[in-house]
């Protein structure tokens, strides 16, 4: 319940952003409030599996929640970014937005075959985000442990497109 209170008094809503009909929420609140910061990351590290050898996490808000959880749970991190950011030769994969494709990418070398991986991001919406990255990580071979999200937008759906998936959040909204 106090986790609860925290989410209700710390993230912010904004109606028709970033286009109309989008109720977007904003968790800049949260993340600058140390207190709180520290009592989410806390509570969120319990409902994560043992044995995670990295948290992959994607931009940009993915990279603020996924770091520290990984340093909690003494995994490594593997952020997960938009197309044309890393060095090297990154593999990536294209996906279908709704309108228009989107390209993220992984840094060359960075998922051995045979590692434990867990997904994290802020939020999970429609799922497509979510759904691309583990597409994209399981071409490596890994195990995928679960994917975490800080919010869930339940009524979007989101987890269908994570089928075989453990998936765990803090903050569900009906
Ligand atoms: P999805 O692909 O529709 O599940 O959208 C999830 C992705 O979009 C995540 O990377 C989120 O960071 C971002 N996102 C979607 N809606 C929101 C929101 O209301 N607040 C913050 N981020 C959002």
């Amino acid at each position: 319940e106090q986790i609860d209170a925290l989410f209700r008094t710390h993230i912010a809503e904004f109606p028709d952003f970033p286009i109309p009909g989008v109720l977007f929420r904003d968790i800049t609140p949260l993340l600058r409030d140390a207190a709180a910061l520290r009592a989410v990351i806390a509570h969120w590290r319990t409902l994560l599996p043992e044995g995670v050898d990295y948290v992959i996490g994607t931009e940009a808000r993915g990279f603020v929640v996924g770091a520290p959880l990984a340093y909690e749970i003494g995994a490594g991190f593997v952020p997960v970014r938009k197309a044309g950011k890393l060095p090297g030769s990154p593999a990536g994969l294209t996906y279908d937005l709704e309108y228009g494709t989107a390209r993220i990418e992984i840094p060359e070398g960075s998922l051995p075959a045979g590692s434990r991986v867990l997904l994290v991001d802020d939020l999970l919406a429609t799922g497509g985000t979510a759904a691309a990255t583990l597409e994209l990580a399981r071409r490596f071979d890994v195990e995928v442990l679960g994917a975490s999200f800080l919010i869930e937008l339940a009524a979007l759906g989101g987890r269908d497109l994570l089928p075989g998936v453990e998936v765990s959040t803090v903050w569900r909204i009906e």
